[in-house]
């Protein structure tokens, strides 16, 4: 092998610790990265990829780099790629090295540490977590979040797909596992969700953490802490006093909804393009700090089940309604209230500027005013909320004393701090001032002996201060008044020796300036550092004052109602609405529709046509249950319903196809997964069981589930199917009551109402739908004559208990007499074509591809 310089040889040792980041190797003014680190990097960083010789015999390598004051904005692409970057720097003056120049990685950024840029979304949180599997169905879950300090801990107890779920709810960025842990278990979670993930061995919390985890106690729980703080550590090599006390939370004290009914109900993103803009969260955000945006998604994502803590919130929110103007003032108040929490994170490590603290001081101003408003509704939550608040006054009299009102975001620059601070500071500026007003004297006073009027004091970097006169006027100049310095196209520059002295001390002031205000700020920097906790405290006070002012918002300008609950399990809807689809439909097109369950009604069977609102029925009621369980008003007129702890959802298929596994068996999971767990006091949404299969099959499995659950699991259950076969289970099952939305034809064209009533639909109307969707005249019409033929044939129902085993397909072989009839109705191209629908894979195929399948089928029939 060839030798490599000693230079690659150190690069190639301390790679060998950071195999799975980008190694960005400090060489003098550029960052570079050289073999496939090179060359991977070049194609996601769109630079140049170029070659450099590593040793005398050995062949030239890739190599790229990026300027080393550029380097942020690269590293931030990477980052958002999900990638993870070690930052290696000279450790040694270059000019005192002997040999090659002492290099060590001073800080690993990966997807769950980075502490700032456009990675980090202002109203969300940026989770690290770290997963131990005890190997006995338990594991331990420990996450933090670095820009803000929050840590939090709990043990999950059930099959890995919770723990993934569970990681799914906190939208963690980067997993931290043991090098142990079964890779075949990770794979499952990376199918399921794109996620960074890390391996660390120690499971000791180094000593600085140990006060964090004090109260945990269980070893299980320390374990799994000591593992997450022992790769922050490592990988951060810096104070991380910010991080707060661990909190242990309990995921069964919230309602529970699993990663495919968050997907499904588009509680935080649409299913289709994974963003914000038209989910729950984007609609329900008004809320005005960056803090309650981040509290906001937390709460959704974690809906309460004791109703005495609802009740606390939907009380506040309804003061709120009620006291419009203390409301406004509320907001206007809090809108000046910059980020505390990841202000207090910055502090601790150290980055924070002198226009950040002036916004921090200007926030703290504002908690007197806004504990005053509050205390104004008397509402006892509230009260609760700001009692002891701490206000900080002297921190914000100490920042209002040392900052000036707009200080530069440099802070090595000067210009930070104000007059009257430092006496040492004071004299340095007055020595500077005078220098400068008597430039300003001397430049007045040199215009009236020479008569130059343009004649001006300047000043630049290499030569210092001067006095210009501009080539017109040097005729006009007193020969040898000045010395000549500099001489320009159209100007010439001089200097006098008074000047020059008068120039250095100017200058010596400016630099001691400069330092001083430098010095005086990491010392009002380190004073902050103390209110920390203080800072975090009033952080989350404020988060959720925000997020309550936001749902009295949000149901003010919707005209929602306050939701009751009730113990016997009845759901009363009056008049409800999905609160995304109402928003998006031009006012008054949405049609508000009533739900009623109760013992006799625990399943609802839904038949309609396609298109008629069946799942938007269905969501509704998942969403008004979610947002009245989050503690927000409901849109509805009137809203009873029980505390559900569990919802289930499995409907529509666009999400199935990324995870690799078929719509089929998806749908199949998740049912199962919503029958094995539902209890009585939970809520099931099933829209279209079966239909990934055969008929056959389809109406065979819809109907044993809706059985099962109606038998053995409670929940109250939404079932929409095109199956009208089953809606005569309503005779066999004593609490299953049928629902339709109803269509109506006029002149020919069906009008979908959007209003669900009681019974059942008489017709699917899918000929309607496709001649919405402008399918040729002929394909219609050609339909509408094979349907009646068909409707005439069909002798399709379920299976009840007494009857014999009945013909299912309308193509099926088994039954003599259906044989006998296809024989005599149909002739052998109309068989064929009945094959060849029969083969069709319609979940696998393109609109495009089914019209012309539909147009080949129809000529052979002509
Ligand atoms: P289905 O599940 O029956 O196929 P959807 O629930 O997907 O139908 O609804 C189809 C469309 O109909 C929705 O996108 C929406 O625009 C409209 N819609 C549904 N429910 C209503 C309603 N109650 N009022 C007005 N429009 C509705």
């Amino acid at each position: 092998m060839a030798e490599h310089t000693p230079m690659i040889k150190q690069y190639l040792a301390i790679k060998a610790q950071y195999k799975d980041a980008f190694l960005f190797f400090r060489l003098g003014d550029f960052y570079e990265m050289f073999f496939d680190d090179a060359k991977l990097a070049s194609q996601e960083l769109e630079i140049t990829l170029t070659s450099r010789g590593a040793g005398a015999d050995s062949e030239r390598i890739p190599m790229c780099g990026v300027p080393y004051h550029a380097a942020e904005q690269y590293i931030q692409q990477l980052i958002e790629k999900g990638y993870k970057v070690a930052i290696c720097e000279q450790t040694e003056d270059p000019k005192q090295a002997k040999g090659v120049v002492r290099r060590e990685v001073v800080k690993l950024i990966t997807p769950g540490t980075v502490m700032e840029g456009k990675v980090l979304q202002e109203k969300e949180n940026n989770f690290i977590a770290s997963v131990t599997d005890f190997l006995d169905d338990t594991y331990g879950f420990a996450l933090t979040d670095l820009t803000t300090g929050e840590n939090f801990i709990t043990i999950l107890q059930g099959s890995w797909q919770d723990v993934i779920n569970e990681i799914a709810t906190t939208g963690a960025k980067e997993i931290i596992f043991a090098t142990n842990h079964s890779e075949a278990k990770i794979e499952q979670l990376l199918q399921q969700i794109q996620v960074a993930h890390s391996y660390e061995d120690s499971e000791q919390p180094p000593e600085a953490f140990l006060s964090l985890c004090e109260g945990l106690g269980q070893r299980k729980l320390i374990e799994t802490f000591g593992r997450l703080c022992s790769y922050l550590v490592k990988t951060q090599k810096r104070s991380l006093d910010h991080l707060q006390p661990v909190i242990y939370y309990t995921p069964s004290e919230f309602m529970r909804v699993d990663l495919h009914s968050k997907r499904n109900l588009e509680l935080v993103e649409t299913i289709r393009d994974k963003k914000k803009k038209g989910s729950l969260l984007w609609l329900l955000d008004k809320t005005v700090t960056a803090m309650g945006g981040r509290l906001l998604k937390q709460w959704l994502e974690r809906p309460l089940l004791k109703q005495e803590q609802i009740e606390k919130r939907l009380s506040m929110v309804e003061t709120l309604l009620d006291q419009f103007f203390e409301r406004e003032e509320l907001r206007e108040q809090l809108k000046e209230v910059y980020d505390l929490e990841r202000l207090a994170g910055k502090v601790a490590y150290g980055n924070v500027n002198a226009r950040e603290l002036v916004q921090l001081k200007r926030s703290l101003q504002q908690i007197p005013k806004i504990v005053a408003t509050v205390q104004e509704l008397s509402n006892p939550y509230g009260e609760q909320l700001v009692g002891d608040i701490d206000l900080c006054e002297d921190l914000c009299r100490m920042l209002q004393e040392s900052l000036k009102q707009d200080p530069p975001i440099s802070i090595k620059e000067g210009g930070i701090i104000r007059d009257g601070y430092n006496e040492q500071l004071d004299q340095y500026r007055d020595a500077s001032r005078n220098g400068k007003s008597w430039l300003a004297e001397l430049e007045q006073q040199e215009r009236q002996v020479t008569g130059i009027k343009s004649l001006k004091v300047g000043y630049n970097k290499v030569f210092g201060y001067y006095i210009e006169v501009t080539r017109a006027n040097l005729g006009t100049l007193p020969e040898g008044r000045y010395e000549r310095k500099q001489t320009l196209s159209n100007a010439e520059r001089f200097i006098t020796p008074e000047l020059k002295d008068k120039e250095a001390l100017i200058l010596e002031a400016e630099e001691k300036i400069e330092q001083l205000e430098y010095d005086l700020f990491l010392g009002i920097r380190e004073n902050v550092k103390q209110y920390i906790s203080k800072l975090q405290y009033v952080a989350k006070k404020i988060s959720e004052l925000d997020v309550l002012q936001g749902f009295a918002k949000v149901s003010e300008e919707n005209h929602y109602t306050k939701p009751e609950f009730n113990e016997d399990r009845q759901i009363v809807i009056v008049e409800g609405r999905h609160p995304v689809v109402e928003k998006v439909l031009r006012s008054g097109e949405y049609v508000p529709n009533d739900v009623q369950m109760n013992s006799e009604r625990e399943i609802l069977l839904i038949t309609g046509p396609n298109m008629a609102g069946k799942s938007t029925y269905m969501r509704q009621l998942a969403l008004i249950s979610i947002l009245a369980q989050v503690g927000c008003y409901v849109p509805a007129k009137k809203v009873s319903i029980p505390i559900f702890d569990q919802v289930f959802t499995r409907i529509g298929a666009a999400d199935d196809l990324a995870s690799g596994q078929s719509t089929f068996m998806v749908e199949m999971l998740e049912t199962k997964n919503a029958i094995s767990r539902a209890t009585q006091k939970s809520l099931i949404l099933l829209d279209e069981i079966g239909r990934g299969t055969s008929t056959y099959d389809g109406m065979a499995l819809a109907q044993a589930i809706i059985e099962y659950i109606h038998e053995e699991v409670g929940a109250k259950t939404l079932f929409s199917t095109h199956y009208h076969e089953l809606t005569i289970l309503e005779e066999e099952l004593s609490s299953l009551k049928n629902v339709h939305v109803s269509a109506v034809e006029e002149s020919g064209k069906v009008v979908f109402l959007h209003k669900v009533v009681d019974g059942q639909a008489d017709k699917s109307y899918g000929i309607y739908v496709a001649e919405l969707a402008d399918l040729p005249e002929q394909v219609i019409s050609r339909a509408k004559t094979i349907l009646s033929k068909l409707e005439n044939q069909s002798h399709v129902k379920p299976v009840q208990e007494t009857e014999q085993p009945i013909q299912l397909s309308l193509f099926a072989e088994k039954p003599e007499v259906t044989k006998k009839q296809s024989k005599g109705s149909f002739s052998e191209d109309e068989k064929k074509v009945i094959a060849s629908l029969k083969k069709l894979d319609i979940l696998n195929i393109t609109p495009i591809e089914a019209i012309q399948k539909l147009n080949e089928l129809q000529k052979k029939l002509k």
